[in-house]
């Protein structure tokens, strides 16, 4: 239940971009009520914020609301899905008679305009008042985003929902660029109203499809977030550039635009790159780190069995191919039972650790040595003939005489350990030559221990 809760609190942009519809359907209801009050009590500002400028159509800001209503409705009750699909298809009607009109050249939308002599008579007036193709558009997206979303197609209703928000963004260039065809005759009223009901569509489907990765809290959602806001602000920036300098005398900047784009592209890739290789980077460190303790006995830091084996069949095929003189030794502490028994585990441990230390120091570089388990080890020796091997065992048998372990060895005398030699044959397996190795080693306990002893047939 824990987990749960630390996660989802993680993925807080998800629900903060849920949360959102709903205020957002509310603020599009108050701007279509605003203007509707507007044409209601003759207050042309309410619906014409700048003078002789767009204003919102009565028919626009009756879609809002119904749209505004609709995002409303965003709950799991059966009714509510019904009364949204409702207001949706609705806004969809409205928004489609309108675009049949732009066509074909009709005025059906008259049929269904409210205040529609005061709109007329604003016209007559050399005022602009009618609902643009742009704002048609728009509002005809936003009710296709609803219908879908209602009807559980998640995918279809967010890549529409892209197209929805892009409209208002598209008023608003015009705005800032001071273009008027980027905008049309959509009002300012009717771009923010359109801008809150698309991105309350978009919130919709917050916790699905690419919108879900977007805002995810890992790496992944990080950098799509930081290109995303920066791909739209560079060029926005350089757009307004560009639309500054064509129409000034100096000549057109157009080719530094389109570098200033592509560089920019160029450094959105590299930056994705680079954060990615950075991240597979740690987990190929991490890997490495796993690996390297799979292999590893935990106590003494030597190759554990596993790894042992693994660079033994290695060693066997080299032997196999070349016909090298390899020996395998087996060795095991002498009495360690009796270690534990007298001083404990932790001496125990302790002893077991020192011996490893011994072994290791006292090994070539090239030499494989692994914990096979317990107080037994084994080592093998690569390229060494047999009185290589006799010395090298005697050395280590002597060494581990030497050891010296603070809690035993100098209360109750010297570790031993007994050690079984076996030459590995090209034409036989590694573990017939441990095998071998391994009676050498019964035979040096049966001898009385603290002994090197070779595998005779
Ligand atoms: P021998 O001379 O015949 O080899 O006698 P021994 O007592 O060494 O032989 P035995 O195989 O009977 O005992 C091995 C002991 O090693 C038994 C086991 O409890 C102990 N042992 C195995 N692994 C560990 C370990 O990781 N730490 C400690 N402290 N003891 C271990
Ligand atoms: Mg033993
Ligand atoms: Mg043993």
């Amino acid at each position: 239940m824990k987990i749960h809760n630390d996660t989802s609190a993680l993925w807080r942009l998800v629900d903060m971009a849920l949360s959102i519809v709903r205020p957002l359907g509310v603020v599009a209801i108050i701007f279509g009520l605003i203007s509707i009050a507007g044409y209601f009590g003759s207050v042309e500002t309410l619906y014409r914020p700048i003078e002789n400028g767009s204003a919102t159509n009565p028919l626009t800001a009756v879609t809002i609301i119904f749209l505004g209503t609709a995002l409303y409705k965003n709950l799991k009750i059966k009714l509510d899905i019904i009364i949204q699909q409702i207001f949706a298809f609705a806004a969809l009607t409205i928004a489609s008679i309108r675009l049949v009109d732009s066509l074909f050249g009709l005025e059906l939308s008259q049929f269904i305009t409210p205040f529609y002599q005061q709109v007329m008579s604003e016209i007559e007036l050399g005022k602009s008042n009618s609902m643009g193709l742009n704002t048609a558009l728009m509002l005809f997206s936003i009710a296709g985003v609803i219908v879908f979303y209602s009807f559980k197609q998640y995918f279809v209703s967010q890549l529409i929902a892209t197209v929805s928000v892009s409209m208002p963004l598209i008023s608003f260039l015009g705005y800032a660029y001071g273009l008027e065809n980027f905008y049309g005759q959509m009002s300012m009223l009717t771009a923010i109203s359109g801008f809150a009901l698309s991105v309350a569509a978009l919130s919709l489907t917050a916790d699905k499809a690419f919108l879900n990765a977007l805002l995810s809290p890992y790496i992944g959602g990080r950098v799509a977030r930081f290109q995303v806001v920066a791909g739209y602000l560079v060029p926005i920036f350089l757009g307004y550039l560009l639309v500054k300098t064509i129409v000034t005398p100096q000549g057109s900047l157009f080719g530094v635009f389109v570098i200033g784009i592509c560089w920019f592209i160029m450094i959105m890739v590299c930056i994705s790159a680079i954060v990615v290789e950075r991240v597979d980077n740690q987990r190929r460190i991490k890997e490495q780190k796993l690996l390297l303790a799979a292999m590893t006995d935990h106590l003494t830091g030597l190759p554990n069995r596993r790894m042992f084996f693994n660079s033994a069949e290695q060693e066997m095929s080299r032997v196999r191919r070349s016909n090298a003189s390899v020996w395998i030794l087996m060795l095991d502490i002498d009495k360690f039972k009796k270690i534990n028994d007298v001083a404990g585990h932790a001496i125990g441990d302790k002893v077991l650790i020192e011996v490893s230390n011994t072994l290791k120091s006292s090994l070539r570089e090239v030499d494989i040595i692994g914990r096979l388990g317990g107080e037994e080890f084994a080592i093998i020796l690569s390229d060494t003939p047999m009185e290589g091997a006799q010395r090298v065992a005697e050395n280590i048998r002597l060494n581990i005489e030497k050891t010296e372990v603070e809690g035993w060895t100098n209360s109750h005398g010297p570790i031993t350990i007994s050690i079984g030699c076996a030459k590995a044959d090209s034409g036989k397996t590694f573990d017939d030559a441990l095998a071998k190795a391994d009676e050498a080693l019964y035979q040096a306990k049966e001898s009385g221990r603290n002994q090197v002893c070779f595998y005779s047939s």
